[in-house]
């Protein structure tokens, strides 16, 4: 309103790109603070193979804010990968995934867990010090993670991404590719870099028992994987046709809010130990 125009406080933030600059800026402060006062939590979405034995759990961060409650991580990951709050970030869920994964094995709780990992991440070696360290400290002999990556991951400084994925996978952990088919990579380039599995994206899976398209899809994509001695993993399986459609289909582990949601660590202690 025009009144309120004439007042510079009130029309900085009136159009769509101030909108932005404001969310930034607010992010800015708040999303730094976040990290040094804890508000930020894990929660683990487990992940099953075609026998319905539960093999890991993917760690997904969340914000717990006092001022806007608990903010998905889609909300804050895009900035924080921007402004490169990223790095402590990430730093942050792989020390505290790693304390879990300790703890859980103390009370015999053997699981992997999988770890989202941004490409500005991957070019700095000290991720893969950090983790060196973390597994030193735990006293863990082998490295229970799996390193969730990007397409883009491998497009950006492939050379560093490259040598860093192969550190990874001599401490032990597996390189997936996350959101496999929304990116840009070529097929050559799951060859080239030292991949463990695939995660067919969402939106592949989304009604894929009546779409075939994404029918298609999916076995041009499992055959590939096979051809290259690949694992497929399925993410976003809502109901049981789709849970039919890609074990048919050769799909190997299954992932999504049919067998569960993602969920804090304690809640997947008691989920582990009740469900059949
Ligand atoms: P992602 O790694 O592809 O994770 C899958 C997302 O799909 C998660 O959303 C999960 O909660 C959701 N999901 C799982 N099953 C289903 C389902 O059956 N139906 C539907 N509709 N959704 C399902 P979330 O937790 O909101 O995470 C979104 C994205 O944020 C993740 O996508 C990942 O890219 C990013 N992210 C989360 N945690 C981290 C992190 O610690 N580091 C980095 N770099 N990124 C993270
Ligand atoms: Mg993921
Ligand atoms: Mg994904
Ligand atoms: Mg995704």
């Amino acid at each position: 309103n025009a009144k309120e125009n004439d007042r510079g406080k009130f029309c900085i933030f009136s159009t769509g790109m101030n909108k932005r600059v404001f969310e930034y800026l607010w992010l800015d402060t708040h999303l730094r603070k976040a990290l040094d006062l804890q508000q930020l939590v894990i929660d683990y979405q487990p992940k099953i193979d075609i026998n319905g034995e539960v093999v890991s759990a993917e760690a997904l961060v969340r914000w717990n804010s006092p001022e806007r409650g608990l903010v998905p991580p889609e909300s804050f990951i895009p900035y924080a990968e921007e402004s490169g709050l990223i790095v402590p970030l990430g730093r942050w869920v792989l020390l505290n995934v790693l304390t879990q994964i300790a703890d859980w094995q103390r009370r015999g709780i053997s699981l992997r867990v999988a770890v989202n990992v941004s490409p500005r991440q991957l070019i700095d070696q000290r991720l893969y010090n950090d983790l060196k360290k973390a597994l030193n400290d735990a006293q863990m002999t082998d490295c229970p993670l799996d390193i969730e990556l990007t397409e883009s991951c491998l497009i950006e400084n492939e050379e560093q991404a490259l040598a860093l994925m192969q550190l990874f996978r001599q401490l032990g952990a597996q390189i997936h590719l996350d959101d496999f088919g929304t990116g840009y990579s070529s097929l050559s380039q799951l060859t080239r870099f030292p991949i463990n599995a695939i995660k067919l994206d969402q939106s592949f899976i989304r009604g894929v028992n009546v779409q075939p398209v994404s029918q298609s899809l999916v076995r041009a994509i499992v055959a590939v994987a096979r051809a290259l001695d690949l694992c497929v993993i399925a993410e976003g399986i809502e109901t049981v046709e789709e849970d039919k459609f890609v074990i048919a289909n050769g799909v190997n582990i299954r992932q999504g809010f049919l067998h569960a949601k993602p969920m804090p660590a304690e809640a997947l202690e008691h989920w582990l130990k009740h469900r059949r």
